[in-house]
C-alpha cells in the first residue's frame, strides 16, 4: 500500500547477511587468537547501530565500540547482550551509568584516569595510549607518572589501546613508529588485551594485530586498504526512482550553473536523489548510474533533492517514469563514489546513512540466542571473554 509517510523514491539497502560475512572475513584473517571488536559508532557509519549490533552479535561479535554515552545506553537499551565500551564520554560525571548498565569506559587522558582510581573499587575501562595521532590517549609521561604510582597494579586496564594514523598506506614509516611505542607500553603494563589496528590495520602484519583488531569501516565494505581482489562484501546499495524524462534540444544546458551542455539531441531523466539525500555536490559529471543492465552518466550539478541521467543511449522500454536508476551497488561501490567525489568513503557512508531511509535486508529472528537480555551490572565486572 501507499504510504506518504515512507518515501520510496530513494531506497537505501543495507545487507545485514554481507556485514556478518565481512565479520567473518576479518575473523578469519586475524586468527583464533586475535578478537575481532565492532566499532559501532557514529550510528554505525550511519547504517544503523542496533539492526547492525544485533546481526553482529548473532554472527559472534561480543564487544562493541560507541561514540558516546548516549549510544551506549541506546544499545543496552535494545538488549544487546554484549560488551560496550564507549570511546570517550564523562566517567567522572556519569560514572553511575556506566556501572549500572554495565557500560566499558575509555580512559582518555590523566584525569580520567584519575576518576578510576577514586572509584575505590574494581572497574573494568580500557586505557587509550597516544602513540602519535594528538587526539585521544594518555601520554607517555602520564603512562609513566601512573605506572610508578602504582595505579596500574590496583586497577589494571582489561585492553589497552591505540589508533594508528597511516594504516591505509602499509609503507609509511608511520605505522612502525606507533607500533614500536604501543609495543613499549604494553610491554611495561603487560594488559589482558592490547589493540593498535582498526580496519586498515588488520592488513599491515600480524605484528599490528597483538590479541584484538577494532573494525568499523571493513564491516560496511570499505577497502581502505585498497587490497586487491577486494576480500570485502558490499553491504549497501542505493538506488533512486527516475521522476521525469524529456527530450532536450543540441546545446541546451543542464543544471545550475550550466555546467553541462547537450552535445546532441538527447534524453535528459530526472531522478529522485540529491545533495539532501548524502549524494556528495561534488561528484557532478563525474559518476555513471546503473539502469536495467544499461551504464547512464550523471550530468550537470547535483541539485538537493535532484540528479540529471543522460538516458539518450538507453532503450526507453529500460527507462521510463518509475524505473530506478542505481546507484550504488554491485558494479559501483561507496569507495568509488568517494573517489569520483574527491571525499573520504566514511564521511559518505554516514552521511547517505543520515539522508536516506534505510531498509535492512536480511536480519535474522530476534528471538536469536545471543540477543537478549543485558547482563545484570553486578553480575561481573568482567563482562566480555578476556582470556585469549
Ligand atoms: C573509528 C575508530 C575505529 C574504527 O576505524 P575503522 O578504520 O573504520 O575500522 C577504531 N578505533 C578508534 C579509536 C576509532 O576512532
Amino acid at each position: 500500500m501507499l504510504s506518504l509517510a515512507e518515501p520510496a523514491d530513494v531506497v537505501f539497502e543495507i545487507d545485514l547477511k554481507a556485514i556478518q560475512a565481512n565479520f567473518r572475513t576479518i575473523s578469519a584473517l586475524v586468527g583464533p587468537h586475535v578478537k575481532v571488536a565492532a566499532v559501532v559508532k557514529s550510528d554505525a557509519y550511519g547504517l544503523g547501530m542496533v539492526e547492525i549490533a544485533r546481526a553482529l552479535a548473532n554472527a559472534g561479535c561480543d564487544l562493541f565500540f560507541v561514540a558516546n554515552l548516549h549510544e551506549a545506553l541506546l544499545l543496552r537499551s535494545s538488549r544487546i547482550n554484549a560488551a560496550i565500551a564507549v570511546f570517550c564520554d564523562e566517567f567522572a560525571r556519569f560514572g553511575q551509568f556506566y556501572r549500572s548498565e554495565n557500560l566499558i569506559p575509555l580512559v582518555n587522558n590523566g584525569s580520567e584516569m584519575d576518576a578510576i582510581r577514586a572509584t575505590g573499587e574494581p572497574q573494568t575501562y580500557f586505557l587509550n595510549v597516544e602513540t602519535g595521532f594528538s587526539r585521544l590517549g594518555l601520554t607517555f609521561d602520564d603512562v609513566r607518572r601512573f605506572y610508578l604510582s602504582g595505579v596500574f597494579g590496583q586497577h589494571p586496564p582489561a585492553v589497552m589501546l591505540s589508533h594508528l594514523a597511516c594504516s591505509d598506506c602499509a609503507a609509511d614509516a608511520t605505522n612502525v613508529l606507533q607500533k614500536n611505542r604501543f609495543r613499549a607500553i604494553y610491554d611495561l603494563l603487560k594488559p589482558t588485551l592490547g589493540s593498535l589496528a582498526a580496519s586498515a590495520g588488520v592488513w599491515l602484519d600480524k605484528s599490528y594485530h597483538f590479541n584484538m583488531v577494532r573494525v568499523g569501516s571493513a564491516l560496511y565494505g570499505l577497502n581502505n586498504a585498497g587490497i586487491q581482489p577486494n576480500p570485502l562484501q558490499p553491504v549497501v546499495r542505493l538506488r533512486a526512482k527516475v521522476l521525469d524524462i524529456r527530450t532536450v534540444a543540441r546545446r541546451e544546458a543542464v543544471g545550475y550553473g550550466a555546467t553541462f551542455r547537450t552535445a546532441r539531441n538527447s534524453r535528459i531523466a530526472t531522478a529522485a536523489i540529491g545533495y539532501k539525500h548524502g549524494l556528495p555536490w561534488s561528484c557532478a559529471n563525474k559518476i555513471s548510474v546503473r539502469l536495467g543492465g544499461y551504464t547512464a552518466p550523471v550530468i550537470g550539478r547535483i541539485s538537493m533533492e535532484y540528479i540529471a541521467i543522460d538516458v539518450t543511449d538507453i532503450p526507453e522500454t529500460v527507462c521510463g517514469i518509475g524505473a530506478f536508476a542505481e546507484i550504488l551497488g554491485e558494479d559501483f561501490a561507496v569507495d568509488e563514489l568517494a573517489a569520483a567525489a574527491g571525499a573520504n568513503p566514511q564521511e559518505v557512508l554516514t552521511r547517505l546513512g543520515a539522508g536516506c531511509t534505510r531498509q535492512h535486508l536480511n536480519a535474522s529472528s530476534p528471538s536469536a540466542p545471543s540477543v537478549g537480555k543485558a547482563p545484570d551490572a553486578g553480575d561481573s565486572h568482567s563482562p566480555f571473554a578476556l582470556a585469549v
